[in-house]
């Protein structure tokens, strides 16, 4: 009888537990952690413990068990009306490999709310449309370190193998998802970091909270109501989890990408402000706060009038948007804002909803009549107020312009027009630096300790591709970003792999896939690219929209750009996702966004300290924005290499929109290439939001344009390991060789070591081993095992 309480006496209760229950090796790791390390000598705790984890090995048999019947039941009944098809987790495993027995598969499947399916390594996600109950703490433990094939596919098993690779391999992971508006992209990546979370073990309970809190805060200011999707990604967003080398989670970084500042001014039919400025209004409403924040309680602010909300009574009223905002400013304070900084961020958000109602009319003089004056001055006065500026000073800049001609500054006067354009380009602004301003904060709050120094997980979440009835210069952003992910992908599943197979002399059929290169050739490259040509023309102060798309239609001769008739300002472009028709009204208003100088000089001048902040580094945004990246070979670059790093300094006048996007694309890129992928495919099975509704059609054409099919296609047959023999000598000998005797990294050690673990379909190159993912699972968790 081992001692009571004693580390054998645990060990004893753990075999116990294990024979009773026949757990799984992963539920058991857990009952060893939490025993041994955690309770030993406490014996209330432990006895609570012991029941919790009673209770839990249950439940975990029960979801098993449910799981089993429910798709045995559902399967019986597709048998009867649909021909045989057998379900399969992986449709890289299915006999036949076509469009309609994949679609049926994934029909099938997701009737039957298994919504998650592998091809290969790389998950494919149909939205649910409906909460499921597959997301709890025991789905959570179920999927830790478990062998793929032991549950059924699961976004948490993708969380998992990034994991495992990070720590076996020491390397830096990154976990692309992707998908068109809608498909379910941000809700994965809350459901990846929620399970990297778990597995990063973090000592510090604390962190972890801060750490799942993280996307909710930045997607209050980043997110909106769209047409397509109510809570919309309006920027993209790379979160890099950081471990130690050892796989503890020590902290967290943002970086974040493009946000759709218009919005903050206009918003198109049938959509929405950001969240943020929703929330806030009805929470201070709630708090009687409105007039500390010179807020009107029956007044709507321009900004927030769409054909959703006439009334302020409407927001205000709006129980969610209270709860929405106690969440905020919950989350803000967990992870470390003071309450000064939330006071100024609320006036901040406060000024920017004010300035958009400073009015102007024309002043006609004698001998002016391009001048403007502010016609309700106590709304001026409340945003000076806000902004902790003089009014006569904001009045000026908003009114009037300095130039510098022949060493002498000249003040000119605004026409309404211009000014109108100011006030609308402080808002914007403000915002975005708003935006940045509350992402470096948290990344300095979630930073990890010097010491601490190990690798990453990050995980890509961006706006999903768009098609409006009108699509504007936001759209044509959006598209294009999701263009050189869906060129990222190709390049990691079909070029470079079929690269290899050709250098390593390994023998395998080629797949064809389509190679959207020329598209983003289209709009990236130098000098005759659409961002180019954008650029060019928005040099010209002459230029107009039309003279813009009339360049366009001159300089592009891409079979995948066209002018369609009849339509003004019209212009097309055949994505990699579908057809697409823009309208380039303001496009070059919207590409040259300049900030006027005496703007930025009085807002630096405030008493607000973050107002100033706000405006002292200009472009610094995560560390590094402030210079631009000039790539000198075609624009979408080769991905193989890390893209060029920025050498061109440039200050606020050159900046366009266009040009700091397509750095953004670039360091992006930079950050996705340097970590090792892993793939989650999001699919949007019918346009209305509907759970249980299947449109075949609807789904097929994404599997076409994502190339799924041939994805399954190379996933069969291809390899998609290839290892250095070394590498796969230093990590696998031991399964095959004395721990004291490392043998050489020649090929034949290796196929020695393939043979003793009993794999097959392997493939032997000239300098690597060649492997499908599943042998790279099976000989890991022999490693694991030895
Ligand atoms: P966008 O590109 O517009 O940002 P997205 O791909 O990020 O779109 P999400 O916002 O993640 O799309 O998903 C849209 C909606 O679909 C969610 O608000 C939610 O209602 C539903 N949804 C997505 N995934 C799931 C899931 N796993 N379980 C339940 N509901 C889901
Ligand atoms: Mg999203």
């Amino acid at each position: 009888q081992p001692e009571l309480w004693s580390d054998d006496f645990n060990d004893f209760i753990c075999k116990c537990l294990i024979k009773d229950f026949e757990l799984r090796p992963n539920v058991l790791d857990l009952l060893q952690h939490v025993f041994i390390k955690q309770i030993v000598g406490r014996e209330k705790t432990l006895q609570k413990q012991l029941i919790e984890l009673i209770d839990l090995s249950q439940q975990i048999g029960v979801i098993e068990k449910t799981r089993h019947e429910r798709i045995h039941t559902k399967k019986g009944s597709h048998m009867k009306t649909q021909c045989d098809t057998d379900e399969v987790d992986d449709l890289a495993t299915l006999e036949l490999l076509d469009e309609d027995s994949v679609t049926e598969q994934l029909q099938n499947r997701y009737m039957t709310d298994q919504i998650y399916t592998y091809v290969g390594d790389i998950l494919i996600a149909v939205n649910p449309f409906h909460k499921m109950d597959i997301y709890t703490p025991q789905y959570n433990q179920l999927y830790l370190g478990a062998k793929r094939t032991a549950n059924p596919p699961h976004i948490f098993a993708v969380a998992d193998v990034a994991y495992q690779s990070l720590v076996s391999y020491n390397a830096d992971q990154c976990i692309v998802i992707s998908g068109e508006s809608g498909a379910g992209k941000t809700e994965s990546a809350h459901l990846l970091v929620q399970q990297l979370t778990v597995l990063g073990k973090a000592n510090n309970r604390s962190l972890q909270e801060k750490i799942l809190l993280v996307n909710s805060l930045v997607e209050a200011f980043g997110n909106a109501c769209t047409a397509i999707n109510d809570n919309s990604s309006r920027f993209g967003k790379y979160l890099e989890m950081k471990y130690t080398c050892g796989g503890t989670v020590v902290g967290a970084q943002i970086s974040e990408y493009l946000l759709e500042k218009s919005r903050v001014i206009h918003q198109a039919t049938g959509e929405k402000n950001f969240h943020i400025f929703y929330y806030m209004y009805a929470g201070l409403a709630d708090r009687k706060k409105l007039a500390h924040y010179k807020l009107s309680d029956s007044k709507t602010p321009k900004y927030l009038c769409n054909e959703y909300i006439k009334l302020v009574p409407d927001i205000v009223s709006n129980s969610f948007y209270k709860e929405q905002f106690e969440t905020v400013e919950q989350c803000f304070k967990v992870i470390g804002f003071s309450l000064e900084e939330l006071g100024s961020v609320y006036s901040t958000l406060a000024a920017i909803l004010s300035s958009g109602d400073i009015e102007f009319s024309p002043v006609a003089t004698e001998h002016q009549t391009d001048k403007s004056h502010i016609t309700n001055n106590c709304i001026l006065e409340n945003v000076a107020s806000l902004l902790c500026i003089r009014s006569d000073e904001l009045q000026e800049a908003l009114t009037s312009h300095c130039v510098v001609a022949r060493g002498e500054t000249i003040v000119r006067p605004n026409t309404v027009e211009k000014a109108v354009e100011v006030r609308d380009a402080m808002g914007k602004a403000l915002y975005g630096r708003l935006f940045s301003w509350i992402v470096n904060r948290i990344n300095s709050l979630l930073q990890p300790d010097e010491d601490e120094k190990g690798y990453h997980i990050g995980i890509l979440d961006i706006f999903g591709f768009e098609n409006f009835k009108k699509n504007s210069f936001e759209q044509l952003c959006i598209n294009i970003a999701n263009e050189q992910i869906q060129f990222y992908f190709n390049q990691h599943i079909f070029a470079w792999e079929q690269d290899e197979y050709l250098n390593e002399d390994v023998d395998a059929r080629m797949i064809e896939y389509e190679d959207n290169r020329p598209l983003l050739d289209l709009f990236l490259q130098k000098p005759m690219g659409m961002l180019s040509l954008l650029d060019e023309e928005s040099r010209f102060p002459q230029a107009t929209d039309q003279t813009l798309v009339e360049k366009f239609e001159d300089n592009l001769k891409a079979k995948s750009f066209w002018r369609p008739k009849r339509v003004d300002l019209g212009f097309g472009i055949h994505h990699y996702a579908g057809k697409v028709i823009y309208n380039a009204g303001g496009f070059l208003s919207k590409n040259r966004e300049t900030l006027p100088a005496d703007i930025i000089l009085l807002l630096r001048s405030s008493e607000n300290e973050l107002i100033r902040k706000l405006v002292t580094h200009p472009l610094t945004k995560t560390g590094h924005t402030n210079t631009l990246s000039e790539s000198n070979s075609s624009a979408s670059g080769d991905p193989g290499d890390t893209p060029s790093h920025p050498r061109e300094t440039t200050n606020m006048k050159t900046q366009t929109v266009a040009s700091y996007f397509r750095y953004s694309l670039m360091d992006l890129l930079s950050k996705m290439v340097a970590g090792q992928p892993h793939f989650v495919r999001c699919i949007k099975p019918n346009n209305d939001r509907h759970a249980q509704k299947f449109d075949r059609e609807k789904v097929l054409v994404q599997l076409r344009y994502t190339g799924l099919l041939e994805t399954a296609k190379i996933r069969r047959q291809g390899y998609s390991h290839r290892i250095l023999f070394a590498n796969f000598i230093k990590r696998y000998y031991i399964l095959a060789f004395p721990a004291h005797e490392e043998p050489e990294a020649t090929p034949e050690s290796c196929a020695v070591i393939l043979e003793k673990a009993k794999l097959e379909n392997w493939a032997m190159g000239k300098t690597k081993v060649f492997l499908k993912y599943y042998h790279v699972e099976h000989l890991n968790l022999m490693v694991q095992q030895a």
